[in-house]
């Protein structure tokens, strides 16, 4: 019987142009001169990195350990030496760097020592740290690691485990060539992926575009014996290949916005990471290579097996790029992002290479004002308003265009494939998000320091306190050792024996103080005694008198009273 599917809200048809790049099978890049090899591949936490420049390493061998939330580990992608451990360009159009490891391969490609594991023995938390320490991570473009949604949810079980073969997006065919090449092996890790997540039934979509793939891995299904697992053709129609998208197709549950899929019972994995994790469980391999496409103005359109970190133009080179090529987009000429240069390493997201000239991406028209016509809308498989989007983020009311959903955007581009204005309305999405984003972190990082700032000024109050504190205890402290020296004085001389009490009593140490003052004091009177004649004698006898008065008052003052005063 054939299975119901559903349409989802808008889309597109776009030329696929796939078929260049399926003529020939999956073939392997020679390894190139040196890898460059980036720490932060994947969606979370930087890993750090394990290696210091001159170290020998394996392939296979983790080089950056998964470090905080989210984090997924990095390999080494060859056996050779590290160079550096530098900052280096990343493949994005942002033209940023970050942390790499440089290898210089010995040409040996020597594995390291494998580990493999049983997963149907593991305890699910030890074989989520295996795949996150395998760096296994979401190959379809997300970059998710795979280990945080391999959890069935907190009904211990999942309704639908969805595997996502759509590949919807023009010029790509990576999917396609490891469905019809590794279709057995790939249907081993949906296996264990269903034995992690306890998934009731797997539905594998393939766009009815690749009726190869399809057949394939039809043929695998009937000849592991698997039951609940089907692999459907879906119709194609741009982006199928999104989650959701798939999901409604396929299940015809529509998840809202805000909701995750495992809301309602689905978890959906792209092909390719499920056949990295079977590499990883069955073979003990991490993720150190990937299927990525060649396309674009290249003389032989190809897929390739690619080792993470081989130069992009070094791929590039087996497929004879063209003499007017311009440029390299990661991804296809929908969602793909254009590269700062030709040399940046391939990492675990790039499923495509395509190679641009002016003559294959002529310059777009000019924008032209948005006529509010709706068609953007209409072509919107998320359900947004994009005209209105654009307009908060033309004006940069980020607030205002984050009400109308824009991080729902799953930047598919086609809002700005049908407007006919020529509106690139997704440079204004991604623009309003990096801004939002970007104030996030500022925000942040103004609150940290007003917090540090607060509390640098509560230690300081707090610490004055307590010297406060302290010298109120030693005064009260030493108040109270005088009046019980005075106390023990009186006492011990009312009880003094006739032997004691002929003995001098011995000085108290206030008595000697005040010996001491009343003697400096003296001192000083009897030098301004001497003094005052040769001041004086210049004056009138009266005067002379008055100044004599003063200074015997003042002498009178300063004798120190007796005790007995
Ligand atoms: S399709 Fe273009 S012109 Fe039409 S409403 Fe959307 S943004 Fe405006
Ligand atoms: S890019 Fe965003 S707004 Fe435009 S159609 Fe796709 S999801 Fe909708």
């Amino acid at each position: 019987m054939l299975r119901k599917l559903f349409k989802f809200h808008g889309g597109v048809k776009p030329q696929t142009n796939k078929t260049e790049s399926t003529t020939q099978p999956i073939a392997q890049v020679p390894l190139p001169d040196r890898l460059v090899i980036p720490l932060h591949q994947a969606v979370g936490g930087h890993p750090r990195p394990l290696v210091a420049p001159g170290d020998k390493v394996f392939k296979g061998q983790r080089i950056g350990g998964a470090d905080g939330s989210l984090s997924s580990a990095v390999h080494a992608s060859t056996s050779g030496i590290v160079h550096d451990v530098v900052p280096a360009l990343m493949p994005h159009t942002s033209g940023l760097t970050t942390l790499s490891v440089i290898i210089e391969p010995d040409g040996e490609d020597r594995w390291g020592e494998l580990d493999k594991v049983n997963y149907r023995r593991t305890p699910p938390d030890e074989l989520r740290d295996f795949l996150r320490d395998a760096g296994v991570v979401g190959l379809g473009g997300a970059v998710f690691p795979s280990y945080a949604k391999l959890k069935p949810g907190k009904e211990g079980r999942l309704k639908t485990l969805v595997i996502n073969g759509a590949e919807c997006e023009p010029f790509i065919t990576c999917d396609d060539l490891l469905m019809r090449e590794r279709a057995a092996d790939m249907l081993k890790g949906i296996v264990a992926m269903r034995h992690m997540l306890q998934a009731e039934e797997v539905l594998i979509g393939i766009e009815d575009n690749k009726p190869e793939a399809v057949a394939a891995v039809q043929a695998a299904i009937a000849a592991s014996g698997q039951s609940g697992i089907e692999a459907v053709a879906i119709p194609t129609r741009y982006p199928a290949g999104g989650a959701k998208q798939l999901i409604r197709v396929l299940t015809g549950i529509e998840v809202p916005h805000g909701r995750r899929s495992t809301d309602f019972g689905v978890q959906c994995f792209n092909v390719g990471t499920a056949y990295s994790i079977y590499e990883a469980l069955e073979l003990g391999r991490p993720l150190i290579s990937r299927v990525v496409t060649v396309a674009g103005n290249v003389d032989r359109p190809r897929n390739y097996e690619v080792l993470i970190g081989t130069p992009m133009d070094h791929v590039v080179r087996q497929s004879g790029a063209r003499p007017d090529s311009d440029r390299y987009i990661m991804g296809g000429p929908m969602m793909g992002v254009r590269l700062p240069a030709f040399g940046v390493p391939v990492v675990k997201a790039t499923n495509c290479i395509l190679v641009g000239s002016p003559a294959l991406f002529p310059p777009p028209p000019p924008e032209m004002p948005c006529i509010r016509c709706g068609e953007c809308a209409k072509a919107c498989p998320a359900d947004l308003a994009p005209f209105e989007m654009y307009w908060f983020s033309r004006s940069k009311n980020f607030g205002k265009a984050q009400e109308y959903h824009l991080f729902d955007c799953i930047e598919c581009g086609c809002c700005s494939f049908v407007c006919p204005s020529h509106i690139p309305l997704v440079d204004y999405f991604r623009f309003s998000k990096s801004e939002i984003w970007a104030r996030e972190r500022d925000k942040e990082a103004s609150d940290a320091a007003r917090d540090r700032f607060e509390f640098k000024n509560f230690r300081q109050e707090r610490e004055k306190q307590e010297k406060a504190e302290k010298l109120a205890a030693k005064a009260a402290a030493t108040r109270e050792k005088v009046a019980a020296e005075g106390q023990a004085g009186t006492t011990s001389a009312a009880a003094e024996t006739p032997d004691v009490a002929a003995k001098p009593a011995a000085p108290s140490a206030e008595d000697t103080k005040r010996a001491l003052i009343a003697a400096a004091m003296e001192k000083a009177r009897q030098q301004k005694a001497q003094v005052a004649p040769k001041n004086t004698e210049q004056l009138s006898t009266e005067t002379q008198a008055d100044i004599a008065a003063i200074e015997a008052r003042r002498a009178a003052a300063a004798t120190p009273p007796t005790p007995d005063a």
